[in-house]
């Protein structure tokens, strides 16, 4: 389709939808149904077949939903996309889709909470094996890989330590032993960067972050080659079920048409923030990628549009203090999740990580004193002045 060689900014609107076909619909129907009726039994029998396209029922796939399927993978520059009830719904179904009792999958080190529980799960029912790698030479990765890894998983930037995994080299190294790379590109969103177009494999999303970006709905996606997502649809998404609602799938569409003015937004309120949080008293370390002085920021420069709305830092103190600074916040929100239009802050250690035991989130690099920031769309100005009266009680406290 034309669609294809569009910009990212026009195909987040108009991607995988043509209103000719829906009685001139501007903004894409909401199929809200269960079942599709066929006129025949006939017709019945070759749409099981596949002989014929069309729809059967929901948990197999749903015009809204297909809408957005098409636009998800278009924006990645993917064959294929395939949208599911949460992020973790489409973490489980691909990771599921690509192991079997014995594998093993290398991860880089530091994932998202769940998926760290996950992991464990797969592990412990399974036998199916995972460790973690710092990915940050072609050495580490290759003594990372054994004969049974079946899956690279890479999160990008890292939650919430923000260190960055470079994808170039990770993908140098897969290829050479013909492993699969996966990469959670939640925190980056598709408009900062597009894994697929460096060669990975597989995208996930979980687009309850900045797909969405309206903190109203829980929902995941995954982006591969055709003959992956095929598997995937008729496999671990059809028989676990772990489904999105056409309704969902709608609120994505409508959140998506703002995603690259929402980013650019995060972004440069994000890059404000932690020039401030830098030089408060209060501030140990900052963790993010758009800083100059970070070590990483000629990755990010590489694979990234911008460095993203994310911010973590540790504060001069322990567990106590990072929940007082919490506590001190009038204007910004307590609360996990990202990406919203409200400013949100979290205590990863007592928080999204709590799961991950002690020892594993010291490894981790995620200490009692750190607190992660997902900078919203308020004025910077507003965001800032809360913050800082509540750090200043940190300096006070000196
Ligand atoms: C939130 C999140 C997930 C899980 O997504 P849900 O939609 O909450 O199931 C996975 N990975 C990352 C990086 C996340 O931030």
């Amino acid at each position: 389709m034309a669609n294809e060689e569009k910009k990212i900014e026009t195909t987040v609107i108009h991607g995988g939808y043509d209103s000719k076909n829906h009685n001139g619909s501007l903004t894409p129907p909401l199929f809200q149904t269960s079942t599709f009726t066929f006129e025949t039994a006939e017709q019945g029998e070759r749409r099981f077949a596949g002989a014929e396209d069309g729809f059967i029922y929901s948990r197999l796939g749903n015009p809204t939903v297909r809408t957005l399927e098409e636009r998800i993978a278009l924006i990645e520059g993917a064959e294929a996309g395939l949208a599911f009830g949460s992020g973790m719904a489409a973490v489980s179904a691909v990771l599921l889709a690509l192991t079997k009792s014995g594998d093993h999958i290398l991860c880089s080190k530091g994932v998202y909470g769940c998926t760290f529980g996950l992991l464990e799960l797969m592990n412990e029912k399974y036998n199916i094996t995972h460790s973690f790698s710092n990915m940050d030479s072609e050495q580490a990765i290759e003594d990372a890989i054994s004969f049974d890894t079946k899956v690279i998983y890479v999160e990008t930037p890292i939650n919430p330590t923000m260190a960055l995994i470079d994808l170039e080299l990770v993908v140098k190294v897969a290829r050479k032993y013909n492993v699969p790379v996966v990469v959670d590109n939640t925190f980056s969103s598709p408009y900062l960067q597009q894994p697929i177009k460096l060669g990975c494999d597989i995208v996930i999303h979980s687009a309850t972050k900045y797909i969405g970006g309206h903190g109203d709905v829980i929902a995941g996606l995954v982006v591969g080659k055709a003959e992956f997502i095929n598997n995937v649809a008729m496999t671990t998404k059809k028989d676990i079920g772990g489904i999105i609602s056409p309704f969902d799938a709608w609120l994505l569409l409508r959140g998506l048409k703002t995603l690259p003015v929402r980013m650019d937004r995060h972004c440069s309120n994000a890059a404000k923030i932690a020039e401030l949080l830098k030089q408060h008293e209060g501030i140990e370390e900052l963790y993010y990628p758009g800083d100059p002085n970070n070590p990483q920021y000629e990755i990010m420069k590489k694979q990234m549009k911008q460095a993203g709305g994310l911010i973590s830092f540790t504060i001069n103190g322990g567990k106590e203090e990072a929940q007082r600074v919490l506590n001190e916040l009038k204007l910004i929100k307590i609360a996990v999740s990202l990406g919203d239009a409200e400013t949100l802050i979290q205590h990863p250690a007592t928080m999204t990580h709590a799961v991950v035991p002690e020892e594993e989130r010291k490894k981790m690099g995620i200490t009692d004193n750190m607190i992660r920031l997902s900078v919203g769309l308020e004025a910077w100005e507003d965001i800032w002045s809360d913050l800082k009266q509540a750090l200043d009680v940190l300096v006070l406290k000196k």
